[in-house]
């Protein structure tokens, strides 16, 4: 039997006598539901599959469970008009808005550039707990978006890091896997750092290693996210597992929340964002829903709270 899948999960571990720490990531049907929401050609797929595996391996660094991360790809000139991704307590959704004409256009492994233009990446760290909202910015430039990642690092937390993203569709649908490795000097938080020291060796150490994990063992369902710590490192002295966190697709696009939201209307600006047949259409852009609320259904929020 080979169904002992390990899958929609992510692993955290420490090489403390590096002062290393990783995470690998692994989504299969959480992705594949997030990505059937919308008729995504295979371009687009792959680049939204990468964006959820570095969401859910950056997501993973919040301190709080209430918090939240935002991948937010801005972009000029390119047949991709917008990417969102966002994380929160292991919950992934995303999204990708693009101009189908243009993207037909673009050769078959289209670069950053070609289909970003002249882009950047935006990252946002949202603390709930202590209300500390930290966004950092850099170019989409490099060969893929874990490329740009790793310049976030280097640039906006002067954290050293490695980020390996693969993905692959077969006969079980899109199953996508991810690696993050960062040098963390003792008992330093990243950003308090005047520099990055990218080579340190220690974190050149990590690094060789980490790069030798390959796309196929990222993305193989079966293939147990520990047994990759260990192929990696094996031959260090001590790597501590943190233990697994499951990941969920989660959007907030529920009706019980949309009535809510529209009830905190004045009735008159209801009446006007209702069409002809009394409904309010709202529409969810991860999810590629459209919710058609009645506004007689409605409760009247706004007067009773007054
Ligand atoms: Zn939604």
């Amino acid at each position: 039997m080979t169904d002992n899948l390990d899958i929609d999960r992510s692993l955290g571990f420490t090489i403390a006598a590096r002062n290393a720490r990783g995470r690998l990531v692994r989504l299969g049907p959480v992705l594949e539901s997030i990505i059937s929401a919308h008729a995504y050609p295979p371009v687009i797929e792959k680049l939204l599959a990468e964006a959820l595996v570095l969401t859910a391996l950056l997501g993973a660094t919040l301190k709080d469970d209430s918090g939240q991360m935002t991948l937010q790809a801005q972009t000029e000139g390119g047949p991709i008009d917008l990417l969102v991704c966002d994380y929160r307590g292991g919950e992934l959704r995303g999204y990708i808005k693009f101009d189908a004409d243009r993207l037909a256009e673009m050769p078959v492994d289209p670069t950053l550039f070609a289909l970003f233009g002249k882009g950047y990446l935006a990252i946002t760290f949202d603390q709930v707990a202590t209300g500390e909202r930290y966004q950092g910015i850099v170019p989409l430039e490099g060969a893929n978006l874990s490329d740009a990642a790793e310049s976030y690092f280097a640039q906006s937390e002067q954290i050293p890091s490695l980020i390996r993203i693969g993905v692959t569709r077969g006969e079980h649908g899109c199953v996508a896997g991810g690696l993050m490795l960062q040098h963390l000097a003792e008992g330093e938080d990243g950003r308090d750092r005047i520099h990055t020291r990218l080579d340190h060796p220690e974190w050149e150490h990590v690094a060789i290693l980490g790069s030798t994990i390959k796309i196929e063992e990222l993305a193989q369902r079966d293939l147990p996210l520990e047994t990759i710590v260990w192929r990696l490192f094996n031959e260090e002295t001590e790597v501590r597992l943190l233990g697994g966190a499951s990941l969920t697709k989660g959007c907030r696009c529920d009706v019980v929340h949309i009535r809510d939201v529209l009830s905190k209307f004045p009735v008159e600006e209801r009446a006007s964002m209702a069409d002809e047949t009394g409904k309010i259409g709202v529409d969810c852009a991860f999810c590629s829903r459209i919710f058609a609320i009645p506004v007689a259904e409605l409760e009247n929020a706004a007067e009773t709270t007054k």
